[in-house]
């Protein structure tokens, strides 16, 4: 029998052992072109959207605002400031829900009238910038740092972590390798293929910029081999730097995530517990790369993002949109929801969240809305455990999934820690390969949730003690 690995040694594809191979769902929108969304009449911008401190507020209620301009500061160094991505007048402060379930203080703003043909010349802008630009290697590393500082840069592939962060690496550590990651490997969602084939100069020179950031002195462009029109032209956008190479990638999920993205395209393994950094390697997702270039070159904050709309809609796309925006203005502009619509989730349907509420905002985050139909929606029926391991073939981590959901089950928290439950990336190989129908991943999920809320207690009474 010819495995996966063994097809990916003829074929010089980049894989990584385990995981699985889902329908990919992507020619719904793979071949729509970025559109952008008219501005609503209010934004509700959040003052936490990426992991670390909120940002403070700076504005008071009744303020004119204009897009760009700083709204709230960042709250410490793992934070990120906050700017309106619109024009207009600032509401009393509100709370939005989030995808993790929790409410976060947040800003509304009443839009300013914006034509279509500025909202087409701004997202040309975006795609395709005009003018000169410096080359990277006379940028002072310390420059591209605080631009993605002030430009409140975060993962925008959904992690979130600050740029500045992730760019600022001690002298004592040597980053050798940037990897752009490219594979997009959740299912439906087409938002970074489709920056790769409009923007592909963009988000070359994004790269060239971490590389600068961080001295290294390669980068990698990984993509996987679902998306050949991205690969054409990132390697016609790459053609011109010698240091940078484009790997194709098997279409493999969860190609995307660093513990298996790095082994895959450089072959080095990162230790449990450790980071892309200490095997020399710094990831940076598409859309970061696009948004860093704009924060370096034109002192653009991330204001505005592309993110897949999918499923059941009645015009699925990409679509261009400014932060803040609801999400119900978004389905609305496709067209609304179709009548056997039954579940909207944030990202895609393997890691993605529920969204019960679709008053949540559009964030830096926000790559992806995948809306389930009834049919998709089913839960299977859940029964015991047989025990054929599937759970264990298939994770990516070589975890033991059914042990730590056992444990969690049965309130072992311990337990389940010895078996590695913090380690979990939540990419829900498990559930999706378990014949028992059990949520594996939810399990594990609710385990850390509760792990992460004993630590914060530990702390508070520490604290309290000192
Ligand atoms: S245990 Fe975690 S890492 Fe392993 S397959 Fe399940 S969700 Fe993925
Ligand atoms: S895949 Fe499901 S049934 Fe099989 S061992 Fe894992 S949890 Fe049990």
């Amino acid at each position: 029998m010819i495995t996966n690995t063994i097809k990916s040694k003829l074929t010089n594809k980049k894989v990584f052992p385990r995981g699985v191979h889902p329908h990919d769902f992507k020619e719904q929108t793979r071949d729509r072109a970025i559109e952008a969304v008219p501005w609503p009449k209010e934004v509700v911008i959040p003052f936490q959207q990426h992991i670390g401190a909120p940002a403070q507020p700076t504005v008071k209620p009744r303020q004119e605002v204009k897009r760009g301009e700083v709204i709230g500061t960042a709250g410490g160094f793992v934070s990120a400031p906050v700017h309106a991505s619109v024009d207009g007048k600032t509401g009393p402060l509100t709370t939005v829900l989030t995808p993790v379930g929790t409410r976060v203080s947040a800003v509304p703003v009443q839009t300013a009238e914006i034509s279509q043909e500025q909202l087409e010349q701004d997202l040309k802008d975006f795609l395709q910038p005009q003018g000169p630009v410096k080359p990277a290697d006379l940028i002072e590393p310390e420059a591209i740092v605080k631009a993605a500082a002030e430009a409140g840069l975060v993962g925008m592939g959904g992690a979130t972590f600050p740029t500045h962060v992730k760019l600022k690496v001690s002298p004592e550590r040597k980053i050798d390798t940037v990897v752009l990651n490219g594979s997009e490997c959740e299912p439906y969602l087409t938002a970074d293929d489709r920056l790769m084939r409009e923007a592909s100069g963009t988000v070359v020179r994004g790269l060239m910029l971490a590389m600068r950031a961080v001295g290294a002195p390669r980068g990698v462009i990984a993509i996987e081999d679902n998306k050949p029109e991205a690969i054409a032209a990132m390697r016609q956008a790459a053609a011109g730097y010698p240091s940078v190479e484009v790997a194709v990638c098997a279409a493999k999920y969860p190609m995307g995530g660093e513990r298996q993205l790095i082994p895959a395209v450089l072959n080095r393994v990162i230790p449990t517990g450790g980071l892309p950094l200490d095997v020399g390697v710094v990831v940076v997702n598409v859309a970061t790369s696009l948004a860093l270039a704009h924060a370096v070159d034109r002192s653009r904050p991330a204001i505005t993002r592309v993110l897949t709309l999918t499923g059941a809609v009645h015009r699925p796309g990409n679509y261009y949109v400014a932060i803040g925006t609801p999400l119900s203005h978004v389905i609305e502009h496709a067209g609304g929801l179709k009548d056997d619509a039954a579940e909207v989730i944030l990202g895609g349907p393997m890691m993605g969240v529920t969204m019960p509420d679709l008053s949540t905002p559009v964030t830096k985050g926000t790559s992806g809305i995948t809306v389930l139909t009834r049919d998709q929606v089913v839960r299977r029926q859940e029964t015991a455990c047989i025990r054929c391991g599937r759970c264990v073939d298939h994770c990516p981590l070589k975890l033991m999934p059914t042990k730590i959901s056992q444990a969690v089950k049965h309130r072992d928290l311990e337990l389940a820690k010895a078996y590695d439950l913090m380690a979990c990336c939540e990419c829900g190989c498990c559930s999706y390969v378990c014949p028992a129908g059990i949520p594996v991943v939810q399990y594990i999920k609710s385990g850390k949730a509760a792990e992460m809320r004993r630590r914060a207690r530990e702390k508070a009474e520490a604290a309290k003690k000192a």
